[in-house]
């Protein structure tokens, strides 16, 4: 039976730990109890929002409609082929714990992916990514549900149109669809990526190489700068990286190195070139700056923090950040979390 509660606090259902509240909130744990919802909102005329473990929202005004909390569960192995294996995971299991299931299986693929906040329903939204690695490297495939219409849709990669922290569930498709489920395709084999200054350093401290080492010592590896590094939610309330890392042609950039030689940037395939967001942040001199009860962390200038402020507090200080940086640099940053105001 479907259970609604009405004017539920979202200050535990949000990592900012903003104080919203929900006019209407249904915990769902299947594919059935979310049609029903879906269908009660209809019925009510409600509009609907989807959260899952609220890592990547701004709630800055209360929800009005009905709130859904996603908690599908399940990991089910679809399938054995000699050299991968295909899983399919319910919306609501928890990432991290999905990625250390996945490697205690022997399956692997999602190690640079370790740590990261949130539940699996949610990882296609923004195509997570971290350490060189993006979901859809690894995706074959979702299912959703059509929230005007109630009809279940499977969709691939192509369907899910991912790019940089983005998807069709970002643009097109906003607010469209209910994610009940993904499916990815895992290898059996190790097949690292260490690439990244960072990874390559701990690896090298740790194991004395970065070559030569396993998923599992790979994970754990990112787990350590993870840890090292961010702030973690329950000691002080955060979104991950606020902005989105400025990606600009080869023209832009010569003149911008002209003018900052040290400018922090990565070569994509296309040459384009990808900024680092913290780096233009701290060089207008937010790092670490706190002001009405919210601030910019002090050792990542890409996370804002929420001592005890409000959103609007924290949405003012990011349009600043934005400001300042166009200023200096010319460049737009893009917020990456959804904002509700
Ligand atoms: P929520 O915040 O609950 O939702 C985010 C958006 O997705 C909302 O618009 C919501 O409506 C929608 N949504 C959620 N579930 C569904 C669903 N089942 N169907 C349809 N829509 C849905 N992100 C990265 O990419 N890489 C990182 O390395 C990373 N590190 C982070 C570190 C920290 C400390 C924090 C706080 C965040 C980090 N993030 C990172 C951001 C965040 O963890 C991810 O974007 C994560 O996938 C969000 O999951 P969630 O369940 O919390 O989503
Ligand atoms: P970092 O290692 O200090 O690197 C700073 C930035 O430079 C990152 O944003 C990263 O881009 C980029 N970068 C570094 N090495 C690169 C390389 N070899 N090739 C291409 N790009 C490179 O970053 P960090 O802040 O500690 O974060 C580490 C990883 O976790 C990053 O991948 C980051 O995206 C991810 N993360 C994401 C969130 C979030 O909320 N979205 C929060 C925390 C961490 P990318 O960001 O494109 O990787």
């Amino acid at each position: 039976m479907l259970q609604i509660q009405k004017q539920v606090s979202l200050r535990h259902f949000n990592t900012l730990a903003l104080p919203s509240i929900a006019e209407n909130f249904c915990k769902i744990s299947s594919k059935n109890a979310l049609c029903e919802a879906l269908e009660w909102a209809k019925k009510h005329q409600l509009p609907i929002t989807i959260l899952g473990g609220g890592s990547n929202v701004v709630l800055a005004r209360d929800l009005a409609g009905l709130v859904l909390h996603m908690a599908i569960p399940g990991v089910e192995l679809v399938s054995e082929q000699q050299d991968h294996r295909i899983i399919n995971i319910g919306a609501g299991e928890n990432w991290h714990q999905l990625v250390l299931h996945t490697l205690d299986q022997g399956w692997y693929g999602l190690e640079n992916l370790s740590l990261i906040p949130g539940l699996v329903g949610a990882a296609p939204i923004q195509n997570i990514g971290a350490y060189g690695v993006e979901l859809s490297e690894r995706f074959l495939s979702l299912e959703a549900i059509h929230i005007a219409t109630g009809e279940l849709r499977l969709m691939d990669s192509s369907d899910c149109q991912f790019g940089y922290r983005d998807s069709f569930f970002k643009g097109k498709g906003r607010d469209q669809y209910v994610i009940t489920s993904i499916r990815l395709q895992l290898s059996i084999q190790s097949n690292l990526c260490v690439e990244y200054p960072a990874l390559q350093q701990v690896l090298m401290d740790d194991m004395g190489q970065s070559q030569d080492v396993s998923p599992k010592q790979v994970s754990d590896a990112v787990c350590a700068i993870r840890q090292s590094k961010l702030p973690d939610p329950s000691d002080i309330p955060n979104a991950g990286s606020f902005f989105k890392n400025p990606v600009v042609g080869p023209e832009q950039v010569a003149v911008l190195r002209k003018k900052y030689p040290d400018i922090v940037g990565y070569g994509q395939s296309d040459g384009s070139m990808k900024l680092a967001a913290g780096w233009l942040i701290e060089q207008a001199g937010w790092k670490g700056v706190t002001r009405n009860g919210v601030g910019v962390h002090a050792n990542q200038a890409l996370v804002l923090v929420n001592y005890d402020g409000s959103g609007e507090a924290l949405l003012s200080l990011a349009s600043d950040i934005q400001a300042s940086v166009l200023e200096k640099f010319g460049l737009k940053m893009e917020v990456e979390p959804r904002i509700y105001r």
